[in-house]
């Protein structure tokens, strides 16, 4: 999402005191083993590898991203690549995911597109890809999502 322009402030909820200042908040929960150690050449098991909540059709600024899932998903592509590999294409992997759960959370909406990172389902091959990204829509209104937050603040 950098190359969008948009800029975010990572910390533990744990460590969180309540007198920090954000323009917008995302609560995210990575659920499971979030790395790339001792992989499984097993074949791939599809699931639900991320979810933001929604309360009464609204949005809701949590989401939970499912490590194991995203392992099992692609554990056994992401095995049969050079181990050297490994690590940094599965965190780029769960940032996909992350990345579509924080459009839902940002833009406001339950909508897919047909295409690109906002898509409602990934094959192994795009989540491993070197260039899987949004489509220029989704870019459009995240950078308008953003650009109405520098302008009107809180
Ligand atoms: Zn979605």
């Amino acid at each position: 999402m950098s190359p969008m322009g948009l800029v975010f402030n990572w910390s533990l909820l744990a460590e969180n005191r309540g007198n920090g200042l954000s323009a917008r908040l995302a609560v995210v929960r990575f659920k499971g083993q979030c790395d790339a150690a001792n992989l499984t050449a097993l074949n791939s098991r599809s699931g639900v590898l991320g979810w933001t909540y929604m309360t009464d059709g609204v949005i809701q600024p949590f989401t939970d991203i499912d490590c194991d899932s995203i392992r099992a998903f692609l554990g056994g592509d992401l095995a049969t690549g050079p181990k050297e590999d490994h690590e940094r294409t599965y965190g780029r992997a769960v940032g996909r995911v992350l990345a579509h759960e924080l459009y839902h959370i940002f833009v406001k909406t339950a909508r897919h597109s047909s295409r690109g990172v906002a898509k409602p389902y990934y094959s192994v091959q795009e989540l491993l890809s070197r260039d899987f990204q949004f489509e220029q829509k989704e870019c459009d209104e995240l950078r308008r999502y953003w650009s109405d937050l520098v302008t009107t603040g809180f």
